[in-house]
């Protein structure tokens, strides 16, 4: 799709949307992309949306708009919605799906653009369900080495696919679609997961061991009874020892 202007510019260091500024220079803007000083055109033909003033529009600047954007408005709602997931574990002859589900986590604190061992979530959030990082997808994905890299430090990853977006959403669907919408979101490591994975396994090796306690019970039991059935036929088959009627008649 091709997209039309900005709709999103920064104004006293605050994500400003084109809806919410006066028409011109006046809207005292300037672009996320390159900073450049950007007019508000909000006249009656095309969907109202920024301009850089006086200089040739910079390379992706609607992008680099809409991801600026994106993050900042994760950072200042303080919340996410996150989607379920699912995955099925399977020990010895047990197999269950283990799922979690749909909710919306408050941040007990978040930052944008913070720096981690050589990574730069756009936005990090600490939460009572541990660590999550939030991508924001318009054109790149996020790459392999950060998703290696938190689920080996039990960071959970969540991607915010904005790749499809309306470039006339607006400011409050926009927002919408940011934090509350569940399907446009998917995790790329869910520690929220692991965690009931490790959960349901550690079930299962209980499960097993009391299947084999109890089979070796039954196993005894069916040991006992093949023993005294040998006997018995072994008994069976040995001659009948006669009965001695004189010593029995003598006694009497
Ligand atoms: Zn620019």
């Amino acid at each position: 799709m091709r997209k039309t202007g900005i709709p999103y510019g920064i104004k006293h260091g605050q994500v400003v949307h084109i809806s919410k500024v006066e028409s011109g220079l006046a809207c005292d803007c300037y672009c996320p992309g390159c900073n450049a000083r950007l007019v508000a055109k909000k006249g009656n033909k095309v969907t109202h949306h920024f301009s850089h003033y006086n200089v040739d529009e910079c390379h992706g600047a609607y992008e680099t708009a809409m991801h600026f954007a994106a993050k900042n408005i994760v950072a200042s709602a303080g919340y996410i919605a996150l989607p379920s997931t699912e995955d099925v574990v399977n020990y010895k002859i047990y197999r269950k799906v283990v799922k979690t589900q749909e909710q919306k986590i408050k941040f007990n604190s978040c930052a944008v653009e913070s720096h981690s061992n050589g990574f730069i979530p756009d936005v990090s959030a600490e939460t009572s369900k541990g660590i999550f990082w939030i991508e924001i997808f318009v054109t790149h994905k996020c790459e392999p080495e950060k998703i290696l890299f938190c689920s080996q430090r039990g960071i959970s990853l969540l991607e915010i696919d904005l790749s499809n977006t309306e470039a006339d959403l607006s400011d409050e669907n926009f927002r919408s679609l940011v934090v509350d919408c569940f399907s446009n979101k998917y995790f790329l490591h869910d520690e929220r997961l692991v965690t009931e994975k490790a959960k349901c396994m550690s079930d299962m090796v209980e499960q097993y061991k009391k299947y084999l306690l109890s089979k070796s019970k039954v196993d005894d039991e069916e040991d006992k009874r093949i023993a005294i059935k040998a006997k018995m036929e072994q008994v069976m088959r040995s001659p009948h020892k006669k009965f001695n009627w004189n010593a029995f008649l003598k006694g009497h």
